[in-house]
């Protein structure tokens, strides 16, 4: 009976993957045909300088209007994107965009324009052997400069394997920014430090949430731009909603933030002005 009852949860689970694999072949040619429908756009997300909330950069973010469902949060198909193998095109297109935007800025805006452009890239993207090549020939095509242009990297993506690491080192070497997003919620984020060529950490939301409350997340958010200034990176403290968390990270020595305080994701930020000052006690 114990034999049977596992055949029949085998042929169940079988049964269950097949149909998951058609669910995802199907998501696959529906993200296929939004990006040959010119479905998906970018926006883009001041990271501002502190105290005096100065556009210094600007994270570049997928959007996908559907015709029926309307907006689809990146949250729902960039996973999907990546178990597709989809991501590897539209990343490609995202890259190329965001870049091309950019110089168009520095065309437009001159000095006010951002300094920075960062570009998220999954783990998918970085294990293909040409990333490296593909960057390198987006910035010649674009005529972006190398030092311009921050890769957005998970830990998991680094992680992923020997490909991912040369491939990153290669993109150092000629001069790309990298930076660890979503920094302190892997299982071995201080490892990378070690072993990955990294310029910039991407402080996570969760430390900054309750940055201004006594507790854990509020030690490890300054135990973390210690380690940053320590190591000669820049920290971006990310998701910053309050007045009251911009001073206190300020405070803390962070002096690089990102956040709806300073401005959500916009097709169109506006460089010519400060987006908001924080208050220096
Ligand atoms: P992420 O790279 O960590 O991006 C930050 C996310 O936090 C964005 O969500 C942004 O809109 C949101 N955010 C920024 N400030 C605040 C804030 O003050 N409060 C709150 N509640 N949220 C804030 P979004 O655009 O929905 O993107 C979610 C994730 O999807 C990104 O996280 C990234 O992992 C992925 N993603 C987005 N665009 C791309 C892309 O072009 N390529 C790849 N591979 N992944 C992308
Ligand atoms: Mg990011
Ligand atoms: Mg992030
Ligand atoms: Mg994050």
């Amino acid at each position: 009976a114990a034999k049977r009852a596992g055949g029949g949860r085998h042929l169940r689970y079988t049964a269950e993957l097949d149909a998951q694999a058609t669910v995802r072949a199907r998501a696959g040619a529906e993200l296929r045909e939004a990006l040959e429908a010119g479905q998906f756009h970018l926006v883009y997300q001041p990271i501002v300088q502190l105290p005096e909330g100065r556009i210094v950069s600007v994270e570049a973010l997928v959007r996908w209007s559907h015709p029926e469902r309307g907006f689809v949060s990146p949250a729902e198909f960039v996973p999907i994107a990546e178990e597709t193998g989809l991501i590897v095109e539209l990343g490609e297109w995202i890259l190329r965009q965001a870049c091309a935007r950019a110089v168009a800025w520095h065309r437009e805006y001159g000095a006010a324009a951002p300094q920075r452009i960062s570009v998220n890239v999954s783990a998918r993207q970085l294990a293909e052997p040409g990333f490296a090549g593909l960057v390198a020939a987006v910035l010649t095509e674009t005529g972006l400069r190398p030092e311009q242009l921050v890769v957005e990297l998970t830990e998991t993506a680094v992680f992923d394997g020997g490909q991912a690491l040369r491939t990153v080192e290669a993109l150092h070497r000629r001069g790309v920014r990298i930076a660890l997003d979503d920094f302190g919620t892997g299982h071995s984020s201080l490892t990378l430090l070690r072993t990955v060529p990294v310029d910039v950490l991407k402080v996570d939301k969760s430390f900054v949430d309750k940055v201004t409350m006594a507790g854990r997340h509020a030690v490890i958010a300054t135990a973390l731009i210690q380690v940053s200034d320590g190591l000669g990176l820049q920290a971006v403290a990310e998701g910053v909603e309050t007045a009251e968390q911009a001073e206190e990270l300020f405070r803390l020595g962070y002096r690089l933030a990102q956040g709806y305080h300073f401005g959500k994701p916009v097709a169109q930020p506006d460089f010519t002005r400060a987006t908001r000052a924080v208050r220096v006690r």
